[in-house]
């Protein structure tokens, strides 16, 4: 049996891909290594959602490439390109880098085993015959899809959906990844059961639009942006929280990747009644200023957003909302950056990711005029990011003296339900507590976007 190394770039939707991959790989008997150099074959699941992580799945397909040109022992190891790269520069691919045995799309993932066969057979790499891509990207997993997970034993994501419906002109994701599709409730049902019998404490709903799950499956037309999603007509993301919500067990769940258009007055109150849902929501806003949310094609203005904010803090007490915003865009003026910093300033967003624009080929906003030079797009940026600095400072000393639930990540390290993993801060807690399990602290410091509880040693 073969031997295969695993790289996994990009995002948590990336993330599970690579699980489906290796999933599969296992179920085939093949040996997953953690070290490229003792593989048979190296696979890159590569993501090429902007510039910079477009340059970091390149670096690291030449790294590889070039390892097995200064090791002998190498020469004959394969090399196989998966996920986003392949799916997006399916024709230029091919052509710019011959040294790769098989380029694998978003929907050929579940067939790896076959595709690794095939280029384990290839004596002379020809990377043209190689081409495992298909044009649109349909698919969708399922509860029982194989997987095998790579996050800490108590955490795990669940990919609700895939694709995307929305007409953003900054991004590149449908023409990717493809249109919205949900997956059933039940579907999602049964496999949050199965992870909670496996000893996950922490389920995190993922996929483009966690809000949009179920309206592409509803036979009287999907729900138009900002009009009251009226969740009779079928299945919602409301009713899969509370389908959650009522699972036996101790743990809780997570809503990521929300989008203001399709926010609901009943998923506010549900997030508010359901226990197992942490107050924390995590909704991309991109910009404030109404010439801006317009070039973005964010199909919501000012007003609803500022509304729904309110709503949501009203509705959900005690609520931390983690939003993301781009400075830079196309048009971007002095005024639209400081509309968007005094927003800032006035909604102590209790978490915050900036993101300079990064201009790429193929979406709408590439052939925008007034694009922004690159120096100012980093000036805007530092002043954004120095000014959330300064606010998460405050929220984070604000919570001195207060006892908190924490789930234990690893030895010392913890998240409250204010932290999603991997994008927010950590808890530095005491190292004797079980890694896995939930456990209320008093906070004695803040420490920049950390917090450390009694007991910690830092
Ligand atoms: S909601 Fe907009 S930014 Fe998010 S994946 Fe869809 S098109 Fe891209």
């Amino acid at each position: 049996m073969p031997t295969v190394a695993l790289v996994s770039l990009g995002c948590a939707k990336n993330l599970i891909d690579s699980e489906i991959m290796i999933g599969h790989l296992h179920k085939a008997g093949v040996t997953l290594t953690p070290h490229p150099e003792l593989a048979d074959a190296v696979i890159i699941n590569t993501c090429s959602f902007i510039d910079t992580a477009k340059k970091e799945s390149i670096d690291a397909v030449f790294e590889v490439i070039e390892q097995r040109m200064e090791d002998p022992t190498r020469k004959r190891q394969k090399l196989i390109v998966a996920g986003c790269l392949p799916q997006r520069f399916s024709k230029e691919l091919p052509k710019l880098l011959p040294e790769v045995d098989a380029f694998v799309g978003l929907d050929e993932i579940v067939r790896i085993p076959e595709i690794l066969s095939d280029v384990l057979e290839l004596k002379d790499g020809n990377a043209a015959e190689r081409d495992y891509v298909s044009r649109v990207s349909k698919y969708v997993p399922d509860y029982d899809t194989p997987r095998y997970r790579l996050t800490p034993r108590h955490m795990a994501y669940i990919k609700i959906a895939e694709g995307c419906n929305h007409p953003c002109s900054f991004c590149i994701i449908p023409q990717i990844r493809g249109g919205h599709r949900s997956r059933t409730l039940a579907s999602v049902v049964r496999e949050a059961q199965i992870l909670i019998q496996e000893g996950v404490r922490e389920i995190n709903l993922i996929s483009q639009d966690t809000t949009y799950f179920g309206m592409d499956r509803w036979e009287t037309g999907r729900a138009k942006p900002n009009s009251p999603v009226d969740s009779s007509r079928g299945e919602s993301i409301a009713d899969l929280l509370r389908a959650l919500n009522g699972l036996e067990g101790d743990f809780w769940v997570r809503l990521l990747y929300t989008h203001p258009a399709h926010w609901s007055d009943e998923l506010i109150q549900t997030i508010a009644a359901c226990d197992k849902v942490v107050k924390y929501v995590d909704i991309p806003l991109q910009h404030i200023s109404d010439p801006m949310l317009s070039r973005m094609r964010r199909e919501t203005d000012r007003a609803h957003i500022e509304g729904l904010l309110s709503r949501m803090r009203k509705g959900i007490p005690g609520l931390a909302i983690r939003t993301a915003f781009i400075v830079g865009f196309p048009g971007e003026t002095d005024d639209d950056f400081n509309q968007l910093l005094s927003f800032v300033e006035s909604s102590r967003f209790e978490r915050m990711g900036v993101f300079q624009y990064s201009r790429e080929e193929g979406t709408n906003a590439y052939r925008l005029d007034s694009q922004v030079h690159p120096m100012r797009r980093k000036s805007r940026w530092n002043r954004t990011m120095a000014l959330q600095r300064k606010i998460n400072e405050e929220i984070s000393t604000a919570q001195i003296g207060k006892t908190i639930r924490v789930i234990v990540d690893s030895p010392g390290k913890a998240r409250s339900w204010m932290d999603a993993p991997e994008v927010d801060g950590i808890v530095h807690v005491d190292p004797a507590m079980t890694v896995g399990s939930f456990v209320d602290v008093v906070i004695r410091d803040a420490r920049g976007y950390d917090l450390i509880a009694d007991g910690a040693i830092v």
